[in-house]
């Protein structure tokens, strides 16, 4: 058809959702391939929202989100995180998807390019091309543990780059972003005078008793740094389409004044959700991590005894990434193959701009049963191929 834009023509369809519809034709199907919590959101969230819509929150609201969940969410990421932001430095928006359209519309001139650690959330590519940008992927391998090396970074790095993107923890590995490294990525950063997009979505999914780290921290970081966040992954709210930005001042007002034009704001129910989220006993989340914390265990044991399956512990999300290169060195067949004969879905590496690394994402967003019998499953079908 010529009448499509190039740069939607461009779109690859998504590798997520065709295993999700050939797995909807098939029976006792166990999904590893969501990239969302099964736990439903908490019900006195969804109670404290439709009473909040009955009483008439059901009208447009400030493009920036509702004044009381934002000085909610300030003092949450304050107190939370020790992010030391002010209300004007956030914009509440439409899921964190809301916050990369506008985001990219506000920083990217037609050609500038957004360096993006490889494997990557496959959105970024079309988030970025319909803003007029660039994507220029970082390569990151699996011998280093997908670590963004400085190194790499800098070899990326031409008179048209404008942002360096960071995704910690990190869709698909599940793992997260040394420290050190953190502090390496911001020196570079200031000496480019790149702008900085960092995407904590996961910020609240992590394990073994870890604290959230983010550039943002770094010094000189807090002038360049835009941080992405997410009602969706850590209060199991993907529905809702609740998000926020935080960062300087000046940038997250012409996000606003984007966001105006764009979703005109955030749905209104879904922000009174979100107060409530903010609101409710922290331990939920806690209790959520730690089951997901419990399951990565499950996982990371038994695939580490698996025959050719090499894999790097998870440290947050719910998301395992193994290598699978002593079995196969097509993962797309792969996972069909693995689909069609044991009925379990998993999302091969090129989905996320891997297709060199022979991976498949794992999504732990079953429950332990499930994820056992998934495993089970998984083992017989790599017997049958090696
Ligand atoms: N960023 C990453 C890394 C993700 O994995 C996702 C969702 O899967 C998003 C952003 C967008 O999430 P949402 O729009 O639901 O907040």
């Amino acid at each position: 058809q010529t009448k499509i834009a190039d740069v939607v023509r461009r779109i690859r369809p998504s590798v997520i959702r065709d295993m999700a519809l050939r797995a909807e034709k098939l029976d006792h199907v166990i999904s590893l391939g969501i990239g969302e919590p099964d736990f439903h959101t908490a019900p006195e969230i969804s109670r404290l929202a439709l009473q909040d819509a009955e009483s008439g929150y059901t009208h447009y609201t400030p493009s920036k989100g509702y004044g009381d969940l934002v000085e909610a969410l300030c003092e949450y990421l304050n107190r939370y995180f020790g992010h030391g932001v002010s209300p004007e430095q956030i914009a509440v928006t439409s899921g964190g998807m809301g916050a990369l359209t506008a985001y990219f519309r506000v920083v990217l001139n037609p050609g500038d390019e957004v360096l993006v650690p490889e494997p990557y959330f496959p959105s970024y590519r079309p988030q970025i091309e319909w803003a007029g940008g660039q994507l220029v992927p970082v390569p990151t391998s699996f011998e280093q543990g997908f670590v963004l090396t400085p190194e790499a970074v800098e070899r990326a790095i031409t008179t048209r780059t404008k942002v360096l993107m960071i995704n910690s923890p990190h869709n698909p590995t599940g793992l997260i972003t040394p420290p050190e490294i953190l502090d390496d990525l911001a020196r570079l950063a200031e000496e480019k005078d790149l702008l900085v997009l960092s995407d904590e979505v996961y910020d609240r999914l992590v394990f073994d008793g870890r604290r959230h780290d983010s550039i943002f921290h770094r010094p000189g970081m807090r002038e360049r740094t835009t941080v992405l966040g997410s009602f969706s992954k850590s209060f199991a709210m993907t529905g809702w389409r609740l998000g926020y930005a935080f960062g300087p001042e000046w940038l997250i007002k012409e996000m606003v004044k984007v966001l105006a034009h764009y979703t005109s704001c955030p749905p209104s129910v879904s922000q009174r959700a979100g107060l409530a989220a903010l609101r409710q006993d922290a331990s939920l989340v806690d209790a959520m991590a730690a089951e997901f914390q419990t399951r990565r265990d499950l996982l990371y044991e038994k695939l580490c005894h698996f025959p050719g399956v090499k894999i790097h512990k998870p440290t947050g999300a719910f998301y395992a990434f193994p290598n699978l290169e002593a079995i196969t060195d097509n993962t797309e067949q792969f996972a069909l193959d693995l689909l069609y004969e044991e009925q379990v879905v998993v999302i091969p590496g090129g989905a996320f701009g891997a297709s060199g690394q022979k991976c498949v994402r794992m999504a732990f967003t079953v429950d332990c049963d499930r994820l056992t019998e998934a495993l089970d499953r998984f083992s017989r079908f790599i017997t049958k191929q090696m």
